[in-house]
């Protein structure tokens, strides 16, 4: 039987460590603050961003929600992100991607200082972080490594494949992995004779953004699987597809016309040593990661 790896425990441990770290830091006169940026009305980004505000809530971490309207300038957001990198009170700044299509995005982004980009998106970041310098490192691919870690997967030695090579998972992911002595591949749309590869690995790591698409043939009997992927199905046919005969799933398909699959086929979870489910298992993570790397901005700042 395969090993479920529980995001929602140890997002939940990293929670509280960090709960800890800021009632510390309250003792040394100091509250961790973050910033967090919410342009217009994407619903998707609305409940992202309620949830990470009602999460600095919880840890002790002071929030300001900002909430630009959506025909928002790249101008006024320069001086909003100016604004707030020169405020003493906050530590990180979260944008909330995605921006609506007139603000270029980039430029918004490489002007948060890199001392505040919790999100690890700035290239001073990016380039610290392949130089393996202390640096905010993006927490969706940070939350990976813990899970591995605290589940006690071992890294070091092993062949991690990461399937994806964006700026924000894959690429991070591997330079992380990389850190930790893994032997690294990364695959992506133009690789040849993908699942030759995606078989080597002892860690695969999926980071597609489609549907179900690691089959079981691409998988290593006993391998660690990580699954990155949120995808969202409301098809029939995709449910049969994917969660046949999964009952707990089949009722509440049914209730709310919805479910969400990751990058892997579930059917490829059962030759697995050990995999993260989707829900439950990358997801949590990234809030927590979040959180941990405010209280470390926070720090930092301040030479402690
Ligand atoms: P991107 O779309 O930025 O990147 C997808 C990557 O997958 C690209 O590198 C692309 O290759 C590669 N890819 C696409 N098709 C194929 C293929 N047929 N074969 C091999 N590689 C392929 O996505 P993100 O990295 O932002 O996100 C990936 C997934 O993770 C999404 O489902 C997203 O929703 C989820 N996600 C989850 C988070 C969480 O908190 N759990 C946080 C962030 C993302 P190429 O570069 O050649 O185009």
């Amino acid at each position: 039987m395969a090993r479920i790896l529980d995001g929602v425990a140890i997002a939940k441990a990293i929670r509280e460590e960090v709960a800890e770290e800021v009632r510390e830091l309250s003792g040394r006169g100091v509250r961790p603050g973050l910033a967090a940026v919410l342009v217009g009305n994407v619903p998707a980004s609305e409940i992202y961003v309620r949830s990470k505000v009602q999460t600095c809530g919880e840890l002790g971490i002071f929030s300001d929600l900002i909430t630009p309207q959506a025909d928002v300038t790249t101008e006024s957001m320069l001086e909003l992100v100016d604004l707030l990198n020169r405020r003493e009170d906050i530590d990180g700044i979260l944008i909330q991607l995605p921006l609506p299509a007139q603000v270029d995005t980039k430029r918004l982004l490489d002007a948060v200082a890199p001392e505040k980009d919790v999100d690890g998106f700035h290239p001073v970041n990016a380039g610290r972080l392949q130089a393996g310098r202390p640096a905010l490192a993006p927490c969706t691919p940070a939350g990976v490594i813990q899970i591995l870690k605290r589940s006690q997967i071992p890294i070091a030695g092993q062949h991690a494949v990461i399937v994806g090579r964006s700026d924000i998972v894959g690429k991070p992911a591997a330079m992380l992995l990389l850190h930790e002595n893994a032997t690294v591949t990364i695959c992506h749309s133009k690789t040849r004779e993908l699942p030759e590869i995606t078989r080597q690995a002892d860690i695969l790591v999926a980071a597609i953004g489609r549907a179900g698409f690691i089959t079981p043939e691409m998988v290593k009997p006993g391998a660690t699987l990580i699954d990155v992927g949120i995808n969202r199905i409301t098809e029939r046919a995709d449910f049969d597809r994917f969660f046949k005969g999964d009952l707990k799933r089949e009722e509440s398909f049914a209730k709310r016309g919805t479910t969400i699959v990751g990058d892997i086929h579930p059917a490829a979870f059962k030759t697995a040593g050990a995999y993260t489910p989707v829900p439950g298992g990358v997801g949590p993570l990234t809030i927590a990661m979040l959180m941990a790397n405010t209280v470390r901005a926070a720090k930092m700042r301040r030479g402690l």
